[in-house]
């Protein structure tokens, strides 16, 4: 099966493909070359009136049906998704920019790993049974939401479409998802693939466009629960939206995470946790550890490594290329935001020890760029960049870096390297973040909960813990003998 860039049409409706040109125009660009590769439209109110219709529609049925039939579907899908993991990946690639070498091995395969652990999950949702006293007893059961709206940021489309797609359908809900309109095509391949392998129609629909349609989805009454993934500005006001109708949320937001790098840690492990929490995908993802602090004693050790891999092993160029390693900004936009902090970087003072430059030629490349001598009152120690911006802040002791981690109103992610093990249990702690990483960076297994604490989100995707967050608990009290009323 080969893809096209270009879709059939803008939506995923009730299971098929639907066009509505009268929706304003979204040019999809590869970041590469910043050529046009498709053109979508924008959701006219009746496109989204059709799709609310749908979702609706369709919910109570599938919510009906047992888990184990539900979760064959999802995994029926997850197989599907691997079994196309080249085109899949070729198509992110198209989409976003990132390197086929990283697509191909991140955003389908992690999607099916979405729709196989939910899979697998589903037959198991079940409730309590909880003895009450003189025979009497209760139980409670673990029941959809209904109509869950997903809105999705422009890094991970196709994993963003599954890890809110995968626990919803589980727990028995319908989706409309909304992508970014920067990356708007993987979504739709997501959906293809889940009705190709049995969703019943309606309960999975992809609807593109702007803010404004977001804005009409979370606003909408047949909507019972919004998850976004997106920055901070944009959840406080998705959440205040979703609020006024007392909708069930998740918010996946930005954040500016400490990565702390201690002077017994493997200097080469540290290093490459820190490219990994920093390059990864050209650095445009929300839990990267931008804010690395490191040991003063070890930090000229760590740079000088840091520098040297860089200068030897990063190649930038043609995305679909298997050597390429490092990929363009997603659009020319992020660009010119990436070197607006760089700038403010270089004229706040900070150490420029590596690229700080854009690529001339064609697409949006930037150089893997790193600031020394950063100190916390900086622009680019305070304020997500979301680009290939790595700030290393100099550190004495442990109570120091702990409070200087910390001050932030961010709490996504944090990191710690250290060969003491008692100290890297004792620091994580105390880190004010929600999901955490010990000789390690970025790793997201679907096992294990990911999301932020204090403004970089509530709730949590993953794991057992997102079908919290998809479902709601009704319990029922039994009376077994007779009721005992006043008069
Ligand atoms: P934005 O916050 O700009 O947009 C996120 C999504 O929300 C987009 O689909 C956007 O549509 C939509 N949107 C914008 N305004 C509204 C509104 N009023 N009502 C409903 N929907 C709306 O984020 P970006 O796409 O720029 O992504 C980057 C951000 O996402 C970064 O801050 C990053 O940290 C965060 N992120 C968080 C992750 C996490 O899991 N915690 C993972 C990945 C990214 P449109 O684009 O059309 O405006």
């Amino acid at each position: 099966m080969t893809f096209n860039t270009q879709p059939k049409a803008s939506h995923f409706i009730n299971g098929e493909y639907i066009e509505d040109t009268a929706g304003a125009p979204i040019d999809v660009i590869y970041p590469a070359t910043g050529a046009v590769i498709a053109r979508l439209h924008s959701a006219t109110p009746a496109i989204i009136d059709k799709a609310l219709n749908a979702a609706r529609d369709a919910q109570k049925a599938w919510a009906a049906m047992s888990g184990t039939e539900r979760g064959r579907i999802l995994r029926r899908a997850a197989d599907r998704m691997r079994e196309l993991n080249h085109d899949l990946s070729v198509l992110e690639t198209m989409d976003t920019g990132k390197p086929y070498q990283e697509t191909s091995v991140v955003d389908a395969t992690s999607g099916a790993d979405a729709l196989e652990y939910f899979g697998a999950l589903a037959p198991s949702l079940t409730g309590e049974h909880i003895p009450l006293g003189d025979g009497n007893w209760g139980y409670t059961v673990r029941e959809a939401l209904g109509v869950c709206v997903g809105i999705g940021a422009w890094n991970y489309p196709t994993q963003i479409a599954c890890w809110k797609g995968a626990p919803a359908l589980a727990c028995g809900n319908a989706m409309i998802f909304k992508p970014s309109e920067t990356t708007p095509l993987c979504a739709l391949k997501v959906a293809e693939i889940l009705h190709d392998c049995g969703l019943p129609a309606g309960l999975y629909n992809v609807v593109q466009g702007y803010g404004d349609v977001g804005h009409a989805l979370v606003s909408d009454d047949r909507v019972n629960k919004v998850s976004l993934t997106g920055s901070v500005p944009t959840g406080k006001k998705v959440y205040a939206t979703a609020a006024e109708g007392m909708k069930h949320v998740t918010m996946e937001l930005g954040g500016k995470s400490p990565l702390i790098i201690f002077d017994d840690a493997d200097i080469e492990n540290a290093v490459g946790g820190a490219i990994l929490g920093n390059f990864y995908s050209s650095g445009q993802v929300c839990s990267n550890g931008t804010r690395v602090f490191v040991h003063e004693s070890v930090q000229d050790k760590f740079l000088d490594r840091l520098c040297a891999r860089l200068q030897s092993s990063v190649v930038m160029g043609d995305p679909l290329n298997d050597a390429t390693n490092f990929g363009p900004m997603v659009s020319d936009r992020q660009r010119q935001i990436v070197m607006s902090y760089i700038n403010k970087g270089l004229a706040e003072g900070a150490r420029l020890v590596a690229g700080g430059s854009i690529v001339e030629g064609d697409g949006f490349y930037i150089q893997p760029t790193v600031f020394a001598d950063v100190t916390d009152d900086m622009t680019i120690a305070r304020e997500e960049i979301f680009g290939p911006v790595m700030a290393v802040l100099p550190f004495t002791d442990e109570a120091e870096v702990i409070a200087r981690a910390n001050a932030t109103e961010f709490g996504l992610s944090a990191g710690v390297f250290t060969r003491d093990i008692s100290r890297a249990h004792r620091v994580i702690a105390q880190l004010e973040a929600g999901s955490c990483f010990i000789n390690s960076y970025n790793d997201a297994p679907v096992e294990l909960p990911f999301g932020g604490s204090k403004q970089s989100g509530v709730g949590r995707e993953n794991s057992k813990e997102a079908i919290k967050h998809y479902s709601q608990v009704k319990s029922v009290f039994v009376r077994m003998g007779d009721v005992e009323a006043p008069f």
